[in-house]
């Protein structure tokens, strides 16, 4: 085997796992991360004293190669489930819901909408083969099998409130495989159960960083690429703050929209279907409570009043004290919102919060933050299979991937994980 030196974009956990099997069979490693630190979405900051991450993650009980990459970083004994308990706030009432008993006691759909719900959860959770759903439209499904009035209750602000334009332009196999996960992650039919890393995702971050390292592998913080240089059609190396540095190959992790704009020599065709390809951005609001709004780990929400699609109580997963509540805005960057300050954004939260629990005061608010990534959620459209262009790219020694790729399955560090064990392994099998 030829030794390779390879240039990785990014230092989120796809990029960290793509180092991880490339030093692994003896290769070179350099990756490149523009933040001050690694992780990317899964990241931690200090929320005034409290490591935490940027945005809440949850682990699920089907979540197969994370275990494995736990087990393999001897990380099994952090992992630890909590059976959670989920809520719905619908026109002004808390309701407990995501289990039978839960949807039978809800006032807000008649028996036989509430029937039809629970059959298409049913079936969804069995489905192993997402092929014949990826053409299909998710709300055209989702109709078909609880009706309209069930799909204004349950889904339609879900849907409006995370994909705004593209609501009706989302394929059923990607809201199907988020269903299913979901779903699967219980100890019986009547509990959830959510799991999560003691000391949050950077327990695993900084153990995959210690594995790079340890194997000669170099990270270099705050030093983003600026340009994959490219000869005779195949990569010679990067830019990085005006210097070319060279190597034999790139993979990029980094958001595939970044990549036409690192490899001018990315021929037109490629670069378009790049750029077909849409993203949403999200602002997320983080507060520190003096005590807990609710029971619930995940609540949805659905109100006319309420501009968010739902609020989620991390203490709830991973008790702590004082509480952490996050509340995610999804918008198009052409939403006149996505303009307003980050504090417009954490007071217009604190707003909703007294809807959601009448005893909530405003001096529960211990600590606010906000924090924003441009590209959060990848659009998966019917028919998303044929629209990804492929990993390796048409100029020799450049690859990518980024959460699209997870496609059918929606962003999570298991796939960051998945994903980028095939990345590599076609990285190397050049
Ligand atoms: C609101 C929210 C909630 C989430 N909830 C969960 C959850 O509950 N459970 C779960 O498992 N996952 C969750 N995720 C998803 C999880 O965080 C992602 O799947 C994972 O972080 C993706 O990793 P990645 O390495 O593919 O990409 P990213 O994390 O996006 O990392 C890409 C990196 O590339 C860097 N980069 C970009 N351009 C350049 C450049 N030119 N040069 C160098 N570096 C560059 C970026 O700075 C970034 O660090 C959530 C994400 C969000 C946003």
């Amino acid at each position: 085997m030829k030794k390779m030196h390879y240039a990785i974009v990014g230092a989120g956990p796809m990029g960290l796992m793509c180092a991880m099997e490339l030093l692994e069979k003896g290769h070179e490693v350099d990756i490149y991360e523009r933040d001050d630190r690694i992780g990317g979405m899964s990241a931690s900051f200090n929320f005034d004293g409290l490591e935490i991450e940027r945005y809440y993650h949850f682990i699920c009980k089907t979540d197969y190669p994370l275990f494995d990459l736990l087990k393999r970083l001897g990380l099994s004994d952090t992992l630890r489930w909590t059976d959670t308990k989920m809520g719905f706030y619908y026109n002004g009432k808390l309701y407990k819901w995501g289990t039978p008993l839960a949807l039978l006691k809800f006032d807000g759909l008649d028996v036989i909408s509430k029937f039809r719900y629970g059959l298409h959860a049913m079936y969804t959770k069995g489905i192993k083969d997402w092929r014949p759903f990826d053409k299909m439209r998710a709300t055209t499904w989702i109709r078909k099998w609880i009706g309209e009035k069930a799909y204004n209750v349950l889904w339609k602000s879900l849907f409006e409130l995370k994909l705004f334009e593209h609501t009706e332009q989302i394929s059923a196999a990607w809201i199907g495989t988020r269903i299913k996960r979901v779903a699967l992650s219980r100890r019986n039919l009547m509990q959830e159960t959510m799991g999560y890393l003691e000391g949050g995702s950077t327990t695993l971050l900084k153990a995959m960083e210690r594995f790079i390292l340890e194997r000669g592998g170099r990270i270099h913080l705050r030093e983003g690429i600026d340009k994959v240089d490219v000869s005779d059609g195949r990569v010679t190396g990067i830019v990085v703050a005006g210097e070319h540095k060279p190597c034999d190959a790139v993979i990029s992790t980094a958001p595939i929209q970044y990549v036409p704009r690192l490899v001018p020599d990315l021929p037109p065709d490629f670069a378009a279907r790049i750029d077909a390809i849409k993203n949403i951005p999200v602002a997320c609001v983080i507060l520190k409570l003096k005590q807990p709004l609710s029971e619930n780990f995940w609540m949805n929400i659905n109100d006319p009043d309420i501009a968010i699609p739902g609020v989620i109580e991390y203490s709830n997963l991973n008790e702590m004290s004082p509480s952490i509540l996050y509340a995610p805005f999804y918008m198009p960057k052409t939403h006149p919102k996505w303009a307003s300050s980050n504090d417009a954004l954490i007071d217009e939260v604190i707003g909703y919060l007294s809807r959601l629990n009448p005893a909530f005061k405003t001096d529960w608010v211990i600590s606010r933050h906000c924090h924003r990534y441009d590209f959060a959620q990848t659009i998966c459209p019917p028919g998303f299979y044929d629209m990804l262009p492929s990993m390796k790219t048409p100029i020799d020694g450049l690859y990518m991937a980024d959460t699209g790729y997870y496609y059918p399955e929606d962003r999570s560090i298991n796939e960051s994980v998945h994903v980028a064990r095939e990345l590599a392994a076609l990285a190397m099998r050049a």
